[in-house]
């Protein structure tokens, strides 16, 4: 049974754990190595970020990927890392995430009901380097059973898309429904199933979730299990110290503030700093608009300067897990975009109308490249995502505008999203210069035409091609315009969450900026500065950093060697 909310009182426990989201891993790792645990959670949901996301993790050569025969290895993932990161970051950050990677997924399966299953052919986001994989190796929890939950269901955060009949949709799922007018064998089969398994389990009462629902209804269940009380509406407010040491917080309830003690330490898994505009201004973009991050609405940066208060550096605060995505109506958020860049019949412009990027590209790069015309005094400005009425007819858009149904209404009044049958009627509509923007949509069509992108090299790469359309020849990314009523959406530059923040070593211990460690603060999760530096190696890797940092900041607490 988890405590009430409204019973936060002055108490004393092994570990402390500020954040419900990948902390939740943290406090199954310290619960298994016998230390009483305490998850306190400033909003009145469990899950932050991590239920509101796809669910996918990437944890080189853990037991999911060597029982599906995926071939991966620490070994290969350390080469890729090595590549990719380098010395961007203390390489012992990602190699003690490699090392206890296979530990940690262990920890979760002996502490919770959750399996979990690889996503094959999720390419590695930078397959071509040494090391990369194009078969992945992403993993996502199987369908869960929420039921498990009972009471505790109605405290879980919702996620951030609903199918529209009750049933599971994974991240494997995702991609093929996505193609469910273009390869209907491939993907009527599986959306049947999954229809069969919703609706079959309401029948039994039960309540199948996948994703970041899945996994976040799962960490809870085993968190639940092991008794851990996980106390909402609770935020942390400042950390307290005896001389170097931290030994606890001081933390806030419905006005009344309460002292919890905590003799192993405390693990600061409070998410990024999504939601605090003057940060986000001051360290990333005074172009971001407050309201487009994806990420959880409690993530303010709260326990970032609670760290620096107790001394703790920082790093890497310029970035996020930065995602393109729909342009939000007023008072809304933005709404998720993923293959809708790959897929052939569409590019992308910004303001001046022409093209600025791989639009395939994965979406941490494209924020970068954003980002660095910006700094380089170009910005991008307002960018368009421009398609085709057989794209229209062809694909899922946005995760809720199934083939042929028209944008919504909204988004027109809006003007986030117009139609024309002309390309320059397009561009006047969408505000862009008409022939400039006639001439990119000619050279699009010539380089499609092609099958290369010679500009961008779109489809070069096997994850450009993971999100295509593979019945369209000879590059499933690519796909020449048809002329006739064409469509233009405004997109934004948003993210899922920041990741810079509190620095720390192998163990997740929080450290001073001249590098000692504090003694009884820990920092996980997008908390933390990113244990890959400036780049996104594959699909998962922040809850995937999160959790396996979650599991060494326990097993350090409690004194203990991983295993
Ligand atoms: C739509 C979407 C899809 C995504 N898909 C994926 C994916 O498939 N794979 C992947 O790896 N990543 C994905 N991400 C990113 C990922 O979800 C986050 O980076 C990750 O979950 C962050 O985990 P966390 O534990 O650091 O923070 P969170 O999961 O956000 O948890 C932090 C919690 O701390 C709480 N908190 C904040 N301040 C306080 C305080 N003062 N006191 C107490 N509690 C506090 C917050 O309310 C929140 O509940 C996605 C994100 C989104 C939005």
């Amino acid at each position: 049974m988890t405590t009430p909310a409204s019973t936060a009182h002055d108490t004393t426990v092994d570990l402390l754990v500020v954040g419900s989201g990948t902390g939740l891993a943290a406090a199954l790792g310290g619960r298994e190595a016998g230390l009483s645990v305490l998850v306190v959670e400033k909003t009145s949901h469990v899950g932050g970020s991590t239920a509101r996301s796809g669910g996918a993790f990437w944890i080189p050569g853990n037991s999911a990927l060597r029982a599906a025969g995926s071939g991966d290895s620490v070994e290969s993932a350390a080469e890729y890392l090595f590549d990719l990161v380098g010395d961007s970051v203390p390489q012992e950050r990602w190699r003690a995430f490699l090392e206890h990677g296979p530990a940690a997924v262990e920890m979760l399966l002996r502490t919770t009901p959750m399996r979990f299953s690889w996503a094959e052919g999720y390419s590695d986001y930078h397959p071509e380097r040494p090391g990369g994989s194009a078969a992945g190796r992403s993993c996502e929890c199987r369908p869960f059973d929420a039921s498990v939950l009972k009471s505790e269901r109605r405290r879980l955060r919702p996620g951030v898309l609903s199918a529209p009949v009750p049933m599971p949709v994974t991240g494997a799922d995702y991609r093929w429904m996505n193609l469910v007018a273009r390869v209907p064998r491939r993907a009527v089969p599986r959306i049947a199933r999954r229809v069969v398994q919703g609706l079959g389990g309401l029948l039994l009462r039960r309540e199948y979730l996948a994703g970041g629902q899945a996994l976040a209804a799962g960490l809870f269940a085993g968190v639940l299990r092991a008794g851990v009380p996980v106390w909402t509406e609770t935020a942390l407010v400042r950390l307290t110290t005896v001389g170097d040491r931290v030994t606890g917080a001081v933390l806030r309830q419905g006005g009344r503030e309460v002292t919890v003690t905590a003799r192993r330490g405390v693990v600061l898994a409070a998410g990024g700093f999504d939601h605090r505009a003057d940060w986000r201004h001051h360290h990333q973009s005074p172009a971001l608009e407050a309201g487009w991050s994806l990420g959880a609405v409690g993530n303010t940066g709260d326990a970032i300067s609670a760290a620096q208060e107790v001394g703790a550096g920082t790093a890497l605060m310029d970035q996020a897990w930065w995602f393109p995505a729909v342009a939000p109506l007023p008072g809304g958020s933005p709404q998720v975009l993923l293959a809708e860049r790959s897929l052939p019949g569409s590019f992308m412009v910004d303001s001046t109308g022409r093209r600025f990027v791989n639009e395939a590209t994965d979406y941490m790069s494209f924020g970068q490249r954003v980002l660095a015309r910006e700094k380089a005094g170009d910005p991008v400005g307002a960018m368009w995502l421009v398609f085709d009425q057989r794209y229209r007819n062809s694909y899922v858009f946005a995760g809720t505008v199934f083939p042929r149904m028209p944008l919504p209404r909204a988004w027109y009044d809006a003007g986030i999203a117009h139609r024309a049958t002309t390309p320059s009627d397009l561009a006047r509509a969408a505000g862009l210069p008409p022939e400039q923007f006639a001439a990119t949509f000619r050279r699009f069509s010539e380089l499609a035409g092609s099958g290369v992108d010679h500009d961008f090299g779109r489809g070069r790469s096997a994850y450009d091609r993971y999100y295509g359309d593979p019945t369209v020849t000879p590059n499933p990314n690519l796909r020449p315009l048809d002329l006739g009523p064409l469509h233009g959406v405004r997109v934004v530059l948003s993210d899922l969450g920041t990741c810079g923040g509190i620095t720390a070593d192998g163990s997740a211990r929080a450290l001073r900026q001249d590098g000692t460690p504090i003694d009884g603060l820990y920092a996980i999760g997008n908390a933390a500065a990113n244990a890959f530096g400036a780049t996104y190696p594959g699909a998962g890797a922040t809850i995937g950093q999160g959790l396996v940092f979650g599991h060494l900041a326990a097993r350090h607490a409690a004194s203990l060697p991983s295993r």
